[in-house]
């Protein structure tokens, strides 16, 4: 102590005024001086009567348990014997017996060069903990809130796209069969309006596995210009209906085939593209394609410019789009219909492949939207990835010549098979057999050999998996090489690699209409029945009256 100095009195008050604790000691630990805010909370009256004391002495004073006051000593000696600072927080009793915590930083005292005690500075951090504490417990109840969401969306997905799927189908059924004009136009508005529900339906419900962040990135071989092709045909009614001249440039150096993630790649382009159909009453939508930027032989970054002569975002709502449930346009406006939900997950996805989105756009002129996407480019790729992972095209297609055939369609929900039963009935002749159960498919499937079989993939005894791997392995099974194609509510990475475990074909998402019905026909069904390809051109341009398709966004 024989060093202790007692500071200028002027010193001493600038020190108590501050809002923070401090001390020093010697190099036994003891203090030799310290603000009075500091001297009070270890239990003493003034500055002075805390000198000389040591860790040992307040624990005494404040009651402190002796693990406790050890734990303080030892980052005392710590700190005066290798010479680093050490920053700890301390939760205590204090002098006023209420408890406390600490932020409390010891540092090395020197005087030339040579440690000669420790300086500790506290901050009182007892709010903030609180606040932490609530902030966490908050975060908590909102995840078990958000998790309990997700679940319940999830079991929801099902049970509700099932029958909705059934209505639009259904009545697309009833308008083709209807000859009265008035009551053929009154069915024509409600299957129109049930395809733009399920659209609805099948965004929300997809945007709740977008953001539970369960989608895998999976990149493989992919062809963008098959990609933009899908886009298009899905659009091509909205684009002949509202007359809009709808055209796609693709650049010279466009390979074939990329690799990258063609899910993501292909959700992030038909919403930014539906959007511009969408959002344009009149005009043109033009879709460039370049490849700005080849970094080398195999890296490069593909560039996909939409742009519109649509109603335009204004400025200052731009940079808020990509905001979950945003709509510039609200729905009370009654004009486009939409949940403000394909934009955030455009932004997700392309967050997610290391890509980037940038919108420009002007009031009433039209927006353009431009995405950077990095690719890589196959060494040898003429062919996009085949098999495991390939997913049945939607493609547009007139029934071909019916062919006499056998099919078992199992599917346990009876508006789903009736709807299913009646497409399938304009596609063939010969004999179509339903099960509702998987042990009746099991038996149908042992008694008469079809030529395909659509199998529902949730049976309400078994699943379809479940029921194919029997159908593929028993002996006594007629149909051990029959095609057999899943039906599933969703296009999951995950039920499409299921079904190819199972020994599926392929694989259609509900609901089924005459293009997926013809597609798989003609893909696995013999012979004449050849798809002609169309190829594709540079610029591909959408004016002709055609029939309407449903496309389904998100
Ligand atoms: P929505 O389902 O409403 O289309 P999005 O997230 O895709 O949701 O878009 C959010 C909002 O951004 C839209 O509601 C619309 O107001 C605006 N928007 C997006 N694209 C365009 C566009 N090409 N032209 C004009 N407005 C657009």
């Amino acid at each position: 102590m024989e060093d202790a100095v007692k500071l200028p009195k002027k010193v001493q008050e600038i020190l108590d005024v501050l809002p923070i604790h401090i001390y020093w000691t010697d190099k036994e630990t003891r203090i030799e001086g310290a603000n009075l805010s500091q001297a009070i909370n270890f239990g003493d009256e003034s500055v002075e009567s805390c000198i000389g004391k040591q860790t040992y002495d307040f624990a005494k004073q404040l009651g402190w348990s002796k693990d406790f006051a050890d734990k303080i000593h030892n980052e005392h000696v710590y700190v005066i014997q290798t010479g680093n600072s050490s920053t700890t927080e301390y939760t205590g009793v204090l002098a006023d017996g209420k408890e406390y915590t600490y932020l409390s930083h010891k540092y090395p005292l020197k005087v030339g060069g040579k440690i000669v005690g420790l300086v500790g500075v506290s901050v009182d951090i007892t709010e903030r903990k609180k606040m932490e504490v609530e902030l966490k417990k908050s975060k908590e109840k909102a995840e078990e809130a958000s998790q309990l969401k997700s679940q319940f969306i999830s079991d929801m997905k099902h049970d509700l796209r099932t029958p909705c799927s059934g209505i639009a189908a259904m009545t697309g059924i009833l308008e083709k069969q209807e000859t009265d004009k008035e009551k053929k136009e009154s069915l024509h508005y409600v299957a129109k309006a049930s395809a733009r529900l399920l659209d609805i339906l099948n965004g929300i419900l997809s945007f709740d596995q977008t953001v539970s962040g369960t989608l895998p990135i999976i990149d493989k071989k992919f062809s963008i210009k098959k990609v933009i092709d899908d886009i298009l045909a899905i659009e091509k009614p909205s684009v002949i209906s509202k007359k809009l001249k709808l055209t796609v440039d693709y650049n010279d150096n466009i390979p074939e085939i990329m690799i990258g993630d063609e899910h993501r790649i292909s959700r992030v382009l038909l919403n930014i593209i539906s959007n511009a159909v969408k959002f344009t009453p009149k005009g043109y939508v033009k879709v460039s394609v370049a490849l700005p930027k080849v970094i080398d032989s195999q890296h490069a970054v593909l560039q996909v410019i939409v742009e519109d002569t649509g109603i335009g975002i204004p400025e200052d709502k731009i940079k808020n789009i990509y905001e979950r449930f945003m709509r510039v346009t609200p729905a009370n406006k009654n004009q486009y219909d939409g949940a403000g939900l394909g934009l955030s997950v455009v932004k997700r996805f392309i967050e997610d492949i290391n890509g980037e989105i940038d919108a420009e756009s002007t009031l009433g002129k039209g927006s353009k939207f431009i995405c950077t996407i990095p690719v890589k480019i196959p060494l040898i790729g003429d062919k996009p990835a085949k098999g495991k992972k390939e997913i049945a095209a939607v493609k547009k297609s007139k029934p071909t010549t019916k062919q006499k055939l056998k099919i078992l369609l199992v599917e346990d929900d009876t508006l789903a098979q009736v709807v299913a039963s009646n497409l399938l009935k304009e596609h063939f002749f010969g004999q179509l057999d339903t099960a509702s159960l998987g042990k009746e498919a099991e038996k149908l499937a042992y008694q008469v050999k079809y030529n395909l079989i659509l199998m529902d993939v949730g049976l309400p005894d078994t699943n379809g998996y479940e029921v194919t791997k029997r159908i593929r392995r028993s002996g006594s099974s007629k149909n051990r090489k029959t095609t057999i194609v899943a039906l599933t509510a969703h296009d999951s990475e995950e039920e499409k690699e299921k079904s190819v475990d199972a020994g599926m074909n392929d694989f259609l998402t509900k609901p089924l209409n005459d293009e997926k019905i013809e597609q798989i026909l003609q893909k696995f069904l013999p012979k004449k029945r050849k798809i002609t390809k169309k190829a594709t051109t540079p610029k591909k341009e959408i004016t002709s009256k055609e029939s309407e398709l449903k496309g389904k966004r998100l």
